[in-house]
C-alpha cells in the first residue's frame, strides 16, 4: 500500500516492552534470565524489520500504578516487592529473586499489560504483545512465586473489568506450567474465564480438571510427551469451543513458550508451528466476539532458540491482517 495510506490507518498491533525489564537480576545460572527477553526482542526486530517495510510498532511500557496493582494484589505483596528495596539479590522463595532493579521491572511488566489493554479497548489497535519480564501467572494476590512478582495478566483483566465494565474477559494460558496465581485471583469471579493447558505433573502442582472455580476455570492437564497432536486435540475439541461459548469481549493470553520441545524445564514437546496455530485460532474467536481485541503477555520459555522461533510465530500470527 502507498506510504500515505499506511500512515492514516491505525496499526493492527503494537509491541510493548521496557529496558528496565532487562535489569531484573535473577543471578547466575537462573533459568529466568535477561537473555530471554533479549532473544525475544532481537528476534522480533530482525524478523519483522523488512516485512512490508513497516516493521513492528514498538512502545515503551509505562509503570503500573499502585491502584491498578491493588485490583489484583494485596497491599502486603506491593510492600514486599516495592518497599523492600534490597541492596543485593534476596530470595522470596527458592525460585523467585528480588534484586535492586526488580521492583521497576515488575512495575513496567504490569504497566505494559495495562497500557496494551487501554490501547486495545480504546480501539487504537486490535492486538498487542508485551515482551516483558518477570513473568506473572504464578503470582497470587499476596504471594510472589515461581519467578513471578506481580501477576500482570491478572492486573490487566481486573483493569478491563473495573475501568471498562467488561462482563466477559478471557485469560488463555498455554504456558507449560499451570497459572495457579491467575486461577486463584479469579476463582470466584464469573466475569473472568481462565483456560489453561499445562503439563501435569509439573510445578506448581495445581491445575487439575476438578479445579473449576465458579464454573469459570477450565484446566486441561497434559502428560509429559503429549506433543502437538494431543495439544491441538484438547484445544480444538474442548478449550476453544468453551472459549467461543463464553463470548469473550477481550482475550488476554499468558503466552509462555516453555511447552516447546527444546525447553529444558518441561516435556510437553510442542513444535513452533503449534504456537502459530493456537494464535490463529484465538484470533478467530476474538474476531467473532471481541472486535478482534487480544493482549498477549510473555510468560515462560527457557530455551533461547525456542523463544526466538515461538515469539516470531506468535507475533507473526498476531500481526497478520484479518
Ligand atoms: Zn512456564
Amino acid at each position: 500500500m502507498p506510504a500515505s495510506m499506511s500512515t492514516l490507518m491505525p496499526a493492527l498491533m503494537r509491541i510493548y516492552t521496557h529496558p528496565a525489564c532487562l535489569a531484573h537480576d535473577t543471578g547466575p545460572g537462573h533459568a529466568e534470565r535477561p537473555q530471554r527477553l533479549i532473544a525475544v526482542t532481537e528476534a522480533l526486530q530482525q524478523h519483522f524489520a523488512d516485512v512490508n517495510g513497516d516493521g513492528l510498532d514498538w512502545h515503551e511500557a509505562p509503570r503500573a500504578t499502585r491502584g491498578q496493582l491493588l485490583r489484583a494484589h494485596h497491599a502486603s505483596l506491593l510492600a514486599s516487592v516495592l518497599e523492600t528495596r534490597p541492596t543485593e539479590r534476596i530470595m522470596l522463595d527458592p525460585d523467585t529473586v528480588l534484586s535492586p532493579a526488580s521492583a521497576e521491572a515488575a512495575l513496567r511488566a504490569a504497566g505494559a499489560a495495562i497500557a496494551a489493554t487501554d490501547a486495545v479497548l480504546a480501539g487504537e489497535i486490535r492486538r498487542a504483545f508485551c515482551a516483558v519480564r518477570p513473568p506473572g501467572h504464578h503470582a497470587t494476590a499476596d504471594v510472589a512465586m515461581g519467578f513471578c512478582l506481580f501477576n500482570s495478566v491478572a492486573v490487566a483483566a481486573a483493569h478491563a473489568l473495573e475501568k471498562y465494565a467488561l462482563m466477559r474477559v478471557a485469560i488463555i494460558d498455554f504456558d507449560v506450567h499451570h497459572g495457579n496465581g491467575t486461577q486463584a485471583i479469579f476463582a470466584s469471579e464469573p466475569r473472568v474465564m481462565y483456560i489453561s493447558s499445562h503439563q501435569m505433573p509439573l510445578y506448581p502442582g495445581t491445575g487439575a480438571v476438578e479445579e473449576r472455580g465458579v464454573g469459570n476455570i477450565i484446566n486441561a492437564p497434559l502428560p509429559p510427551g503429549a506433543g502437538s497432536r494431543q495439544f491441538q486435540e484438547i484445544w480444538g475439541e474442548q478449550l476453544l469451543p468453551a472459549l467461543d461459548a463464553f463470548r469473550p469481549q477481550l482475550l488476554l493470553i499468558s503466552a509462555g513458550f516453555d511447552a516447546h520441545w527444546r525447553d529444558p524445564l518441561a516435556q510437553l514437546q510442542l513444535a513452533t508451528e503449534d504456537y502459530a496455530w493456537i494464535t490463529r485460532e484465538l484470533i478467530a474467536i476474538a474476531d467473532g466476539h471481541a472486535h478482534g481485541r487480544i493482549v498477549s503477555m510473555l510468560e515462560g520459555g527457557y530455551d533461547l532458540d525456542a523463544l526466538r522461533e515461538c515469539s516470531v510465530a506468535h507475533v507473526g500470527a498476531l500481526r497478520a491482517a484479518p
